[in-house]
């Protein structure tokens, strides 16, 4: 049992300091959410969404106290935090307003007088979140599962620790039953024992790979069901016949939302050899205006990384990738404290770390084709498949590229986004099961057949 530290990422000061839980205190929170199950399967949808609803105010009445804690404990620019917890009200609202319709009874034609499919809850689900987006990744997972009629209980990144307690605190003071929602204070080797744990139904996942391999491990050998969404070095593709201005300002959005530190960030910027030059031009001046600083002011674009450790083994990735025979375009230069410079990568090619792996922080990795299959071909060869986008003015073309992306979604001159009412999730190593929409709600129930005579 170790100390569980809340350090503010731009200060470096140590916010706050927590004992992780006991194994008694842990049996504690595994009872109490066994007998809030009981009785919240009972609510009706009406009672549920009621208090989905009256989070969503409670949420935005809170607006200025949780986000000013997300960006203290994580370091993200305090406008973004605002933005989040308004995007949690929303998902709670959306459930709200769409858990019953899409879990309701389906009738089917079979050899019975009536048949159909009916969605029941599972019991005690355990969510394992990362620190990238403290409120919206439990929200995420909570306002679906919880709609449903299971109980959650969070197991928080251990550097979010204030976040992780604020959550439960919010389901506390708006009314659900005690025990509905719970956070536990525990690293994440000491998690195994949950997931073990007979009370624990299923188990989701948001974060690396490495943390997605231990945790199917385990849940897979104790039987239970995970979804996991994990990391993505996501295609940003741009054809030649894309607004290049316009798709070189979002790729800014895309590539900086978060201080880099985004799943679905745009990461490879796949780009046709005839326009490379003027979209990194383009790309350099927006890049080179960021503000970075303090986040908490709120004209900051850019704070630091979420830990010192974080931008360090993104530095290195940087420094490998250079050494390989990448060239910068802007910045480049080592990180201070946590704070890390905005990096434009050229001539980035597969076998170098900006290519293979996932760069988790402000660093655009650019890498020109000949031609759009070249450009599909090396969006595909990347471990992962999580959100792409392709920027044409020619929809049509776009549609027919769309096909061919291995990910779990493909923006067209857009920005990938996560939306409550698309499903959200990744092939390859980006994980698999879905989130958000109907398709989310319906990964933690027991889809049940019942036949009659
Ligand atoms: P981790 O994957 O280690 O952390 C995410 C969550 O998983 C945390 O709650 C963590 O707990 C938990 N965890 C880690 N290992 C285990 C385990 N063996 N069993 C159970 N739970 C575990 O991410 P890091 O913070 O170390 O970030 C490293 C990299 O991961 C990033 O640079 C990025 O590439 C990727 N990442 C991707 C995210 C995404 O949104 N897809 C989000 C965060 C990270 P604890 O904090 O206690 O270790």
């Amino acid at each position: 049992m170790g100390k569980i530290k809340s350090v503010n990422p731009f200060s470096e000061q140590l916010l706050k300091e927590f004992e992780s839980y006991s194994e008694d205190k842990l049996n504690e929170v595994l009872t109490l959410s066994e007998k809030a199950f009981k009785i919240w399967k009972e609510y009706s949808f009406e009672k549920r969404s009621s208090l989905f609803n009256k989070m969503a105010r409670k949420l935005r009445d809170k607006k200025g106290f949780l986000s000013t804690l997300m960006t203290s404990e994580m370091g993200k620019p305090i406008k973004e935090a605002e933005a989040e917890v308004e995007k949690c009200a929303w998902v709670c609202e959306y459930y709200a307003e769409n858990a019953e319709f899409f879990l309701k009874d389906d009738l089917i034609i079979s050899d019975a007088s009536e048949s159909y499919v009916e969605y029941d809850p599972l019991g005690c689900i355990l969510a394992i979140m990362p620190w990238n987006f403290p409120f919206w990744q439990v929200f995420r997972f909570a306002a679906p599962t919880i709609m449903a009629g299971n109980t959650g209980i969070l197991k928080h990144a251990s550097n979010v620790p204030q976040c992780s307690l604020a959550i439960q605190d919010l389901f506390e003071e708006t009314g659900f039953p005690k025990g509905v929602f719970q956070s536990v204070l525990i690293s994440g080797e000491e998690t195994d024992r949950l997931i073990a744990h007979k009370t624990i139904k299923a188990v989701t996942l948001t974060g690396s790979e490495q943390a997605g391999v231990k945790v199917a491990a385990s849940a897979g050998a104790n039987l239970k069901k995970t979804v996991l969404e994990l990391g993505g070095s996501d295609p940003f593709i741009v054809l030649k016949d894309a607004n290049i201005d316009d798709a070189a300002s979002w790729a800014v959005k895309a590539r900086m939302v978060n201080n880099g530190q985004s799943c679905i960030a745009a990461k490879r910027f796949i780009v046709v050899d005839s326009v490379k030059n003027q979209f990194v031009q383009s790309m350099a001046k927006a890049v080179s205006a960021l503000k970075l600083g303090d986040p908490l002011s709120p004209e900051i674009q850019v704070g630091p990384l979420a830990r010192k450790d974080l931008a360090e083994s993104l530095f290195d990735q940087v420094e490998k990738s250079i050494s390989l025979g990448a060239s910068v375009a802007v910045g480049g230069t080592p990180p201070v404290g946590a704070m890390f410079f905005p990096t434009i990568l050229e001539n980035v090619k597969p076998g170098m770390p900006a290519f293979d792996e996932e760069l988790f922080g402000p660093v655009a990795a650019i890498i020109s084709v000949p031609n759009e299959q070249e450009a599909i071909d090396l969006a595909n060869q990347s471990k992962y498949g999580l959100g792409a986008s392709i920027w044409t003015r020619d929809f049509e073309k776009g549609k027919v590229l769309a096909r061919q992306i291995e990910s779990g979604s493909v923006f067209i001159n857009g920005m990938v986004k996560s939306d409550p009412r698309l499903p959200f999730g990744g092939v390859k190593l980006s994980g698999y099961g879905r989130e958000l929409a109907a398709f989310g709600i319906r990964e933690f129930v027991n889809i049940k057949s019942v036949w009659v005579k």
